[in-house]
């Protein structure tokens, strides 16, 4: 047995037994075996003195049992790192940031206490996965959509609180996000909005409640352990369509971002979208890259191979969900929009009532349809990833900017064009685009350390140019949070003088975000 840092083994042993009692002997795990578990699978420092090791998980079965095991840790100033489902793969999994802590694993709080399907909400706790809030749906017959994020096994919680996207409408998950339920570092226990009125009975229809507006310090946080989370669902469509609009020029990429952005926002364009470029596709898969890179090919050479091999330069596919004869004015005015650009060609792709017979719905990917999956895994290369996700404005000029900043960042680290990671920008969120790059993990550890490094340039020359992560994988928190450093890290300094006053023992998930407790912070 390894005691967390800063704690003595006896007080380690003391605080264990005291869990055992609160929790089960059965949900207190301290063996090798069972801390590969919670080690991060697809981790960048695999098998070296610096990947994160738990030195036990705890798994409780109710708030009380939360509030008993944050008040032992909170007394033995214990490190605890909170997990709902623990599928955190890119962005550590469910290792904790801080090598030692203890892992609060919440998987067995899997209750779905209600589903609403009039006004078109959730509630649930942190274990439950998307599959089985599908699930519960299904069997209850229910008129409501979920929008899971890809891997279909992560949960509501988690992602939300991590701030993870999906597909449909209701993609941006911590906007879905209405009312939680909180156990505070003392074992306190908050509602927020209109939870915390005592007979509320709006709790996950009105959002803001009364006073200051405090859930979104508990995401992406490490302020309070959440045990309950409204989320808003979507109404079942009634019908789903796709149209594929293509331009073929380079330069097209600016008013074509205009109108997309300008539809998106009008909330004509809804769900999640790739702004694909199969001409710079078709350079990457000649063994060159879509990124723009000193001495590579002209403007001029790549629109000749569109108008050779028939590609357009830039495209998207918009997907609609809703009453029939809405969509398909919302698909007419999107052409009609796009139309403007001298050009732009447009292809009806997958139309059908829901719900959706099987065979139609095969045709589409099942996220989109609000039905979750495991599939995207087979859509990957073998390679694990740790996910680069930096935000850039939503316009041509950003694009064009990114290629050639990332392009020129890999040819001065000596990355070869052919192994230069870049993601196309999609819409997770409103107004802005998200890059989804995945840098490549494997069991070899001079490559890990090379991209590690690689990893550390892209952040920095993202940083350069005003574009921040929106999300990174544990390894790389303090290095992204360095960055968000405006009036001499008056944010920083904010996050820190809150995690003082309401976790003063720092227990909760030190190292989350790069927020430390006071007696880490030298470190
Ligand atoms: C192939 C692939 C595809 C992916 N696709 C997507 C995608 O489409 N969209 C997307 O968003 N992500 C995606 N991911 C990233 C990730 O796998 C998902 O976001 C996943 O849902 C996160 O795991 P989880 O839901 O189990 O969250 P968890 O691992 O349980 O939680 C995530 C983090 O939130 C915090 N947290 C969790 N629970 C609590 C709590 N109760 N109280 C306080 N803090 C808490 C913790 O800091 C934790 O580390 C993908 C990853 C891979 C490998």
């Amino acid at each position: 047995m390894r005691a967390p840092p800063g704690v003595s083994p006896a007080d380690f042993s003391a605080a264990l037994s005291r869990l055992e009692n609160a929790l089960g002997k059965d949900w207190v795990f301290l063996s090798d075996a069972d801390m590969e578990m919670y080690r991060d699978p697809y981790s960048p420092f695999w098998h070296e003195d610096a990947d994160r090791i738990p030195s036990a998980a705890i798994a409780p079965d109710s708030v009380e049992q939360v509030q008993a095991a944050v008040r032992i840790a909170n007394h033995f100033k214990i490190p605890i790192w909170t997990v709902s489902t623990g599928k955190n793969l890119a962005y550590g999994g469910a290792a904790p940031a801080l090598s030692g802590s203890v892992v609060l694993d919440l998987k067995r709080m899997n209750r779905i206490p209600e589903v609403n399907e009039k006004n078109h909400y959730a509630l649930v706790e942190p274990g439950v996965s998307y599959f089985d809030l599908y699930r519960y749906i299904q069997d209850h017959n229910l008129k409501v959509w979920i929008d899971p994020a890809g891997p279909g096994w992560g949960s509501p919680v988690g992602n939300s609180l991590d701030r993870g996207g999906g597909s449909t409408p209701m993609n941006d998950h911590f906007a879905a996000v209405c009312g939680l339920e909180v156990v505070l570092a003392n074992g306190d226990l908050l509602r927020t909005g209109m939870g915390a009125l005592p007979a509320a009975k709006t709790w996950q229809q009105y959002k803001y409640g009364f006073g200051p507006y405090i859930d979104g310090i508990f995401s992406q946080a490490n302020f309070g352990v959440v045990t309950k989370m409204g989320v808003w669902l979507m109404p079942e469509p009634e019908a789903y369509r796709e149209g594929m609009v293509s331009v073929p020029k380079h330069d097209d990429l600016i008013p074509f971002v205009e109108t997309l952005s300008y539809l998106r926002d009008s909330d004509v364009l809804r769900g999640t979208m790739l702004l694909e470029s199969p001409v710079l596709n078709y350079r990457a898969s000649q063994g060159g890259t879509v990124l723009d890179v000193p001495g590579g090919p002209s403007i001029a050479d790549m629109e000749k191979i569109g108008a050779e091999k028939n590609l357009p330069y830039w495209r998207v596919v918009a997907r609609f969900w809703g009453a029939q004869n809405v969509i398909d004015a919302q698909w007419e005015y999107t052409k009609e929009k796009f139309s403007a650009i001298p050009g732009a060609s447009f292809q009806d792709n997958h139309a059908f009532r829901l719900p959706a017979d099987p065979k139609e719905a095969d045709n589409v990917q099942s996220y989109y349809l609000g039905v979750p999956s495991l599939s995207v895994f087979a859509s990957l290369s073998s390679q694990s990833h740790m996910g680069f996700s930096p935000i850039i404005p939503m316009t041509g000029e950003a694009v064009f900017e990114a290629l050639r900043v990332f392009g020129q960042a890999y040819t001065d680290l000596g990355v070869p064009p052919k192994d230069q990671v870049f993601s196309m920008p999609w819409t997770f969120f409103a107004h802005a685009f998200v890059l989804l790059a995945g840098l490549p993990i494997s069991h070899d550890m001079e490559k890990n350390r090379q991209w590690r490094k690689v990893f550390e340039r892209l952040v920095e020359v993202s940083a350069e140019h005003g574009w921040g992560e929106y999300r990174t994988h544990v390894a790389f928190m303090d290095k992204v949070a360095s960055f968000y450093s405006y009036n001499n890290h008056a944010l920083r300094r904010f996050h820190e003088t809150i995690k003082d006053a309401i976790d003063p023992n720092g227990i909760l998930s030190p190292g989350k975000s790069g927020v430390w407790p006071k007696h880490l912070r030298k470190m």
